[in-house]
C-alpha cells in the first residue's frame, strides 16, 4: 500500500469555499458558546452592543472587539485560578500551559480534554507535513516546564514516531543522545540548532556525517523562515529544515512548513487569521504585512476571539504546490522589535537575511539602535570568519552596501569582531539592543 500524502487529506485539501464555510459555521457556534459561558465575553459583547446573531458572514468578525495579552492578564486576576475569560468549569480543564511572563505576570492557557486531543491532532498533521513518518526517531528538545511546546511531542507519538522526550538538557547530553540513539528528527530553536552544530564540530562530531538527523524543526524565532539562515543550518547538519510557529495562548504549533517551504500552513479549521494594518486596524490585502490577529474556532476552555499577537506577518491564500488549501503565513518579527530608519520599517529578520547570506562573516550579529540629530540610526556588530583575510574596511563597506541594497538604508556603523566574540544563544537569541532615550511611536 502506498503511503498517504497527508495526515488528514479531507480537511487539509478542502476547497477554500468549503473551508471558509466551515470556519463561518464554527465561528458562529464559538461566538455563541463564548457569549453564553464566559463572563468576560458576555460583558465585552454587551458593551460593544453586539450579540452572536450579528455574525452572519465571515467578515462580520471585524465588528467584534479585540483581545490581547493585557486582556488575559486583567481577566485572569478576576478570581479563581483561570479568571473569567474561561467558558467551562475548572473541573473540565485537564491541562494549563503558561506564557514565559517576560513582559508581566505569566498567563495560563487552559485546555479541556477535547481541546488537548484536537491540539495534538494538529501537531501530528504539522509533523506529517514536515515529512515525519512512523519509522522516524524523534527527539523533542523543547522545555517541558509549563511551556506549551512541551506536550507537542504527543502529536509525534500519536503519528507513530519513536519519541525521545529529551527536554532542554545541556548540549553535551543532547549530543550524546543524538550520537547514541541516532534519531532522524529534532525540534529546537534556530539559534540553538546553529549553536549545537558548532558545539558538535568543536567536539569532533560532524553533524552531517556522524549523526542521522535528516530533518530539523525550528520555532520561537524568525530564523527558520529566513532563507539564508535556513540554508546555513541545513548545511551544518546536512538536513532539511522546517519552520513551525505556535503561541502559548493557542497551540504549541499552530502552523508549519510543508515540503514547498514557502510559508507556514496554519490550521485554518481551528484558527481564523486576520492580518490588520497596524495604524488603521483595517485588513490588508493578502501578501502585505500587518499585525496577525487570531480567533480560535474550537477551543472550549478559553476561547480567544480576535487576539492581537503583536507579531507582524503576511498571509497567502493561494493554492500551494503541495495541494494543501490552508493559508500560509509568514512572520517577519515582533511589532516591538520593529524600528524605523529614514522612514523605512526594519525588522531584525531583514538584517539577518543579509548577514547570514554574506560570505566571510560568521552570521552572528547584534543590532544597536541609537539617536543622532533626533533621528534613529542602527549600528551593527558582526564577526569576521577566522579564514577571512580581507581588510576590515573592505568588509565593512561590503556589508553596508548589501544592507543598503536590501533595506534601502545603510547602518550608521559596522563593528568587526572576531569569531566567537558575540555570545551564542542556547535558546532565544537577543539580537537587538535599544540605546535610544526617546520612545518613538510606530
Ligand atoms: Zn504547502
Amino acid at each position: 500500500m502506498s503511503e498517504k500524502k497527508y495526515w488528514d487529506e479531507k480537511i487539509e485539501t478542502l476547497p477554500r469555499v468549503q473551508l471558509e464555510e466551515l470556519q463561518r459555521r464554527e465561528l458562529k457556534e464559538m461566538l455563541t458558546f463564548a457569549y453564553n459561558n464566559s463572563t468576560y465575553y458576555k460583558e465585552a459583547f454587551d458593551k460593544a452592543r453586539l450579540s452572536p446573531d450579528d455574525f452572519k458572514h465571515l467578515e462580520d468578525i471585524q465588528k467584534f472587539p479585540f483581545t490581547n495579552k493585557a486582556t488575559q492578564r486583567e481577566r485572569q486576576a478576576k478570581g479563581g485560578l483561570l479568571g473569567d475569560m474561561i467558558a467551562v468549569s475548572e473541573d473540565d480543564v485537564v491541562f494549563v500551559s503558561a506564557s514565559s511572563g517576560s513582559t508581566g505576570v505569566p498567563t495560563l492557557s487552559p485546555f479541556t480534554k477535547q481541546d488537548f486531543d484536537e491540539w495534538q491532532d494538529v501537531e501530528s498533521r504539522l509533523f506529517y507535513g514536515a515529512g515525519m513518518r512512523k519509522h522516524d526517531r524523534y527527539v523533542h528538545a523543547l522545555n517541558f516546564s509549563l511551556f506549551v511546546g512541551g506536550p507537542d511531542v504527543i502529536g509525534a507519538q500519536n503519528l507513530g514516531a519513536l519519541c525521545i522526550w529529551a527536554g532542554t538538557v545541556p548540549s553535551e547530553r543532547l549530543l550524546f543522545i543524538l550520537k547514541e540513539f541516532q534519531p532522524t528528527i529534532i525540534w529546537t530553536t534556530p539559534s540553538y540548532a546553529l549553536y549545537l552544530g558548532e558545539t558538535a564540530l568543536k567536539m569532533g562530531i560532524d553533524p552531517a556525517k556522524d549523526l542521522a538527523i535528516r530533518t530539523i524543526i525550528v520555532a520561537g524565532e524568525p530564523g527558520g523562515s529566513i532563507a539564508t539562515t535556513r540554508e546555513t543550518i541545513e548545511k551544518v547538519w546536512g538536513a532539511q529544515l522546517y519552520d513551525f510557529f505556535g503561541l502559548s495562548d493557542i497551540f504549541g504549533a499552530c502552523a508549519g512548513m510543508c515540503q514547498a517551504k514557502d510559508g507556514l500552513h496554519i490550521a485554518e479549521d481551528h484558527i481564523l487569521v486576520e492580518v490588520l494594518d497596524v495604524k488603521t486596524g483595517e485588513p490588508v490585502v493578502d501578501g502585505e504585512r500587518g499585525e496577525l490577529v487570531y480567533t480560535t474556532l474550537r477551543k472550549k476552555a478559553r476561547p480567544l476571539i480576535r487576539f492581537k499577537t503583536g507579531d507582524i506577518g503576511s498571509v497567502n491564500r493561494e493554492p500551494c504546490s503541495c495541494g494543501r488549501t490552508h493559508a500560509r503565513i509568514k512572520i517577519h518579527g515582533r511589532l516591538d522589535d520593529m524600528f524605523i530608519v529614514s522612514g523605512v520599517n526594519i525588522f531584525p529578520s531583514d538584517i539577518e537575511f543579509v548577514i547570514r547570506g554574506t560570505a566571510g562573516i560568521t552570521g552572528e550579529y547584534l543590532i544597536r539602535l541609537y539617536e543622532q540629530n533626533h533621528s534613529v540610526k542602527y549600528r551593527l556588530e558582526i564577526e569576521k570568519s577566522n579564514d577571512n583575510d580581507e581588510p576590515d574596511e573592505i568588509l565593512t563597506e561590503r556589508v553596508a552596501a548589501s544592507l543598503k541594497t536590501r533595506l534601502g538604508v545603510k547602518p550608521g556603523d559596522v563593528t568587526i569582531l572576531k569569531d566567537g566574540d558575540l555570545e551564542r544563544a542556547t535558546h532565544k537569541a537577543k539580537r537587538l539592543i535599544d540605546e535610544r532615550t526617546l520612545i518613538y511611536e510606530i
